[in-house]
């Protein structure tokens, strides 16, 4: 079998969630869109079964899959639907979904509901996305107070800001949150996971937690904050290929480095089919039998070349491409992205969960 492997840790990914659920207060959902992040949702999912108080998924496919593995937990779609016909898979598998348009709140209030039915109503602050603006979220609100199906309203919004710490977007937000449900129903969802590691005005009585969950800072420019989480993927590959490249010769696609003396290298069975961006590709660090070391020459689609700085390090190396001694923030900002992106693209790896 190649040996890529993404190791995902379930008891990181608890400790996570009991650490983002303690700082929230009150309630805390898990966010395991996407697959939870490249994470495996059903593995994520029964590893927090007992302790998350809901899921968030984005859309009703990701759901399907969660309570056809037999997840019985709360799960909200925050796209919610796409077509009216999706309401009544909602209403079969007790599902929780946004509504964010009109056309979902008309479809909705059209819909022949037979079971009491949990909605979160999404207000725009300023994403400017999705999401009601304010000015007509409050007569949203009153029609689906008074639906009978309606068993509770929790009134949602999103921060387009809240990582960059200097910013006061996340404040504005709120304000405007708060004034327009000054005298609405319901409870509150605000704070993704920068909100909930750095701005306890927006702990309500729903966190959602998503990137911290998996143990990355939401944070760019600090790891303030974050002190107590813990990677949960570490993505793993082994060498197979061990030769000499003597000084002057270039290594791989567009020659991009060249060696200045004599060196050996290590192939590696891992390229950008798997997730591993192929810019910048030279100079990303990796970490070889205890020692960091880095990528040389263009990553390809099912290979890259590793320096070797040890004798140790021979056919059969195990070697750490993120994880626990190199972090996927530092990978996904070389390569001018978000570890977000990053983690959602690891593909063709053998996944364990341990
Ligand atoms: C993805 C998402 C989250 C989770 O965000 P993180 O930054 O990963 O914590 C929360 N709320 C909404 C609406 C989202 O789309």
């Amino acid at each position: 079998m190649r040996p890529l492997t993404a190791t995902i840790n379930l008891s990181h990914l608890k400790d996570n969630y009991q650490f983002l659920k303690q700082q929230h207060g009150g309630k805390t959902y898990a966010v395991i869109k996407a697959d939870a992040y490249g994470h495996g949702a059903v593995s994520c999912a029964r590893a927090l079964e007992s302790e998350a108080d809901g899921f968030i998924v984005a859309f009703l496919e990701e759901a399907q899959e969660l309570r056809a593995a037999g997840i019985e937990a709360d799960i909200v779609l925050l796209e919610g639907v796409f077509e009216a016909s999706e309401y009544a898979e909602i209403e079969r598998l007790n599902l929780s979904c946004v509504i964010q348009n009109e056309k979902q709140l008309q479809e909705f209030l059209q819909y022949s509901w037979k079971k009491p039915v949990c909605v979160w109503l999404k207000m725009d602050t300023g994403m400017r996305r999705a999401g009601f603006f304010p000015q007509d979220y409050v007569k949203a609100h009153q029609q689906l107070a008074q639906h009978s199906a309606v068993r509770e309203i929790v009134k949602i919004t999103h921060f387009s800001r809240a990582d960059e710490l200097s910013s006061d977007w996340t404040q504005h937000q709120t304000a405007i949150f708060d004034q327009t449900c000054a005298h609405l129903s319901g409870l509150t969802s605000l704070a993704n996971s920068a909100g909930i590691l750095a701005h306890s005005a927006t702990h309500r009585d729903i966190g959602r937690a998503g990137i911290a969950l998996y143990g990355i800072s939401p944070f760019e420019d600090t790891q303030d904050f974050s002190g107590n989480l813990k990677p949960v993927m570490t993505l793993t590959s082994q060498i197979f290929g061990v030769r000499t490249l003597r000084a002057g010769e270039s290594l791989g696609y567009g020659a991009i480095f060249t060696a200045q003396q004599d060196m050996r290298i290590g192939l590696l069975a891992c390229g950008y089919a798997d997730g591993y961006p192929r810019v910048p590709s030279n100079d990303n660090p990796v970490w070889i039998d205890g020692k960091q070391s880095r990528v040389i020459g263009r990553v390809s689609m099912d290979m890259m070349m590793v320096e070797l700085n040890a004798p140790t390090q021979n056919i059969g190396s195990s070697v750490e491409l993120w994880g626990e001694h190199i972090s996927v923030a530092e990978i996904a900002r070389r390569s001018g992205t978000i570890s977000y992106e990053v983690l959602c693209h690891v593909k063709r790896a053998h996944k364990q969960w341990i």
